[in-house]
């Protein structure tokens, strides 16, 4: 299933208005004014700050000083559902905020601008995808955490790209035939790696995709030491010249595994905050991209994640303005595969 290009255009005007958006750069002394205010409201609000690995630097900076949690998606919907504060703030893109609601019904889910979204999000909108697996009715729908809540509820199972091999491998023992979606290139890589046949859906992450194996040879060649490291929503050629392919949480852990000094990373460049943290004295080096120059496809961070800033933090926790509400009845559609996801995951840490 090919995405159709209006569904392109929509990715490219949303692309282009999440630049128009971007909060601009602060200056030190701006920095601690707003940090300051942030971390009074927050306890005023009862409010505790939620962020994605791929944010900047400030907002990462501000979630650890004020006892957050910076992480992958699932990892932080599940950090906000166990927090005694009944308003969660999540930097990051839109359908994390969505996750955290279906995770924590009972709190308020605030996002710095719920303008931020996801190229995988908006290439899988919930029509047509329906009636595709409405097309073949006798294969398990398997959607990666990176979609809408309306397609989570349409699917059986949720995956993230640390765990779905596992899950592929399990219901392949079950005889199933499965449905994948949105990413073609994590599809792709789940294929090869269980050696089992998927019906794909054509969806791409517009800041992965743009990872070329060419330029990260080049690149290797200046730093002959270094390991490569990618996330599977990279294309196939750049997962087949890896040292290690994982999740974000799992391209974490390799650097810190790894003897290498020096690491050439293909995946967003906000992961450096935590990884300089993890791995102390190594040396990270940002993958090149296709692009050649300043276009948002040349710079390996997600004009989404871009858009949380210090100023609309602060303004989230004023006013509230930005609620993530999601449809009573898609939430308890939508927590079905999320759960059954959990438990998985549980069941394979007590193995
Ligand atoms: S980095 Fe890619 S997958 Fe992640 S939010 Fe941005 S567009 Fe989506």
């Amino acid at each position: 299933m090919s995405m159709t290009s209006t569904l392109q255009q929509r990715i490219m005007i949303q692309e282009h208005f999440a630049h128009e958006q971007m909060p601009r750069e602060l200056d030190q002394a701006e920095i601690a004014q707003y940090k300051s205010r942030i971390k009074a409201l927050l306890k005023e609000r009862d409010a505790c700050l939620i962020s994605h690995y791929y944010t900047d630097a400030v907002v990462q900076e501000i979630t650890e000083e004020t006892g957050g949690c910076i992480s992958d998606s699932l990892e932080m919907a599940r950090f906000g559902s166990v927090r005694p504060e009944q308003t969660l703030i999540v930097a990051g893109v839109k359908f994390m905020g969505e996750t955290a609601k279906i995770l924590s019904p009972e709190k308020r889910i605030i996002m710095p601008t719920i303008e931020a979204t996801c190229s995988l999000d908006i290439g899988c909108p919930i029509d047509e995808f329906s009636a595709f697996c409405d097309q073949h009715p006798d294969h398990v729908v398997v959607v990666y955490a990176n979609t809408s809540a309306a397609v989570k509820a349409r699917a059986d199972w949720v995956v993230t790209s640390s765990i779905a091999v596992d899950v592929v491998n399990h219901l392949e023992a079950q005889g199933k035939k499965i449905i994948w979606a949105p990413d073609r290139h994590l599809g792709n890589y789940v294929q090869k790696q269980t050696g089992i046949e998927m019906l794909m859906w054509h969806g791409s992450c517009i800041v992965h995709e743009e990872f070329q194996a060419k330029g990260i040879l080049e690149m290797q060649k200046m730093f002959p030491e270094a390991a490569i490291l990618v996330h599977p929503e990279s294309p196939e050629a750049v997962i087949a010249i890896a040292d290690a392919v994982g999740s974000t949480t799992q391209i974490i852990e390799a650097a810190v595994r790894m003897d290498n000094r020096q690491f050439i990373v293909a995946t967003d460049r906000g992961i450096f905050y935590k990884m300089q943290q993890a791995a102390p004295g190594k040396e990270f080096i940002a993958a090149p991209t296709s692009g050649s120059g300043a276009t948002c496809r040349s710079c390996a961070h997600c004009p989404w994640m871009a858009m949380n800033g210090l100023q609309n933090i602060l303004s989230s926790l004023e006013n509230f303005r930005d609620e993530v509400l999601v449809d009573q009845q898609l939430m308890v559609k939508a927590r079905i595969p999320l759960q059954r996801m959990l438990d998985f995951a549980k069941g394979m840490k007590g193995s």
